[in-house]
């Protein structure tokens, strides 16, 4: 079993280069910006890309805004969105206009008039709206395998052949339920428990703790891909941050599994790139 993919050289680069600026931003002016927006269960995302769609800067923010990949707070969306966007173009001297979204897969034709509200809402012009696996792969450049988006509320699955998406599907598992285990387990409040599950010196001890709950999402995983002689799996999203998640979903899969260095930000990147 691999865990690591050559093909992934790129998109590790372009994550390092989007960590740093998000650290500190880019302010070498540039002619146009994109911006990806990643609206998510567990987190809102902006990534800006100059006009080389190199990333310049970014912000992220907790939000309880999404939920099962469908929006439950609009004005909450629109305040966090704006704001992030303040936040940026003050670091940045310059007004972001132009910007990107995704949907979870399958959710489209339910939400993406409130997604498209949200953004426009915050003050962008929306140039494209996609969905998350498409998103993920603008960055993965994957041709054939499943896509496994393991966001906060849910896990996204994605079959791609000769680079096209044929088949898509959103079930409600991800790592808030990982977060409610470990808040079970050692008796601590749910915030506590994210944070005690996002320190990566934490992992090893959690695996054996979480091993079920992985264990049901590498069913559901399973589920979808079999149909489809899916040869291998992609981690992407923030709950595949978890050291070891990659090995049991292998396991239980019997599929050779990849990440890429921080699986976190390569949607919102995705997003991006697409604007
Ligand atoms: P969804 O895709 O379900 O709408 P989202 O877009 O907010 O949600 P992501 O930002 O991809 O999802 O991932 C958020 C999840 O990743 C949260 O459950 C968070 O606790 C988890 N996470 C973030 N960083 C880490 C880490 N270092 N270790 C483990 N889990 C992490």
């Amino acid at each position: 079993m691999q865990t690591v993919n050559s093909a992934f050289q790129e998109c590790d680069q372009l994550v390092r280069d989007f960590e740093k600026v998000i650290a500190k931003p880019l302010i070498k002016k540039s002619n146009v910006y994109y911006t990806g927006i990643d609206l998510g269960t567990a987190y809102i995302v902006l990534a800006v890309l100059n006009e080389n769609y190199q990333p310049v800067a970014g912000a992220y923010r907790f939000a309880n805004v999404v939920k099962d990949g469908m929006i439950v707070d609009y004005i909450g969306a629109i305040r966090i969105v704006k704001e992030l966007k303040q936040e940026l173009e003050e670091k940045l001297g310059t007004e972001l206009i132009f910007a990107s979204a995704a949907l979870p897969p399958g959710t489209f034709t339910l939400d993406s008039g409130a997604i498209k509200h949200v953004v426009q809402g915050a003050g962008f012009e929306i140039t494209k709206l996609l969905d998350e696996p498409t998103a993920a792969n603008a960055v993965l450049k994957i041709k054939n395998g499943a896509i496994v988006d393991i966001g906060g509320g849910t896990t996204g699955i994605a079959i791609l052949k000769d680079g096209e998406v044929i088949y898509v599907a959103d079930e409600p598992t991800g790592g808030t339920h990982f977060s409610l285990v470990i808040a079970g387990a050692y008796k601590l409040s749910f915030d506590e428990a994210e944070q005690y599950k996002r320190n990566p010196q934490n992992h090893r001890e959690l695996i054996p703790v979480l091993r079920p709950v992985i264990e049901k999402v590498s069913s559901i995983i399973n589920r979808h891909v079999q149909e489809y002689s899916v040869k291998e799996i992609y981690l992407v999203g923030g709950t595949c941050c978890l050291a070891g998640i990659e090995t049991i979903i292998a396991k239980q899969t019997k599929l050779p599994t990849y990440k890429p260095q921080n699986p976190m930000f390569v949607t919102p990147l995705g997003i991006a790139l697409n604007c």
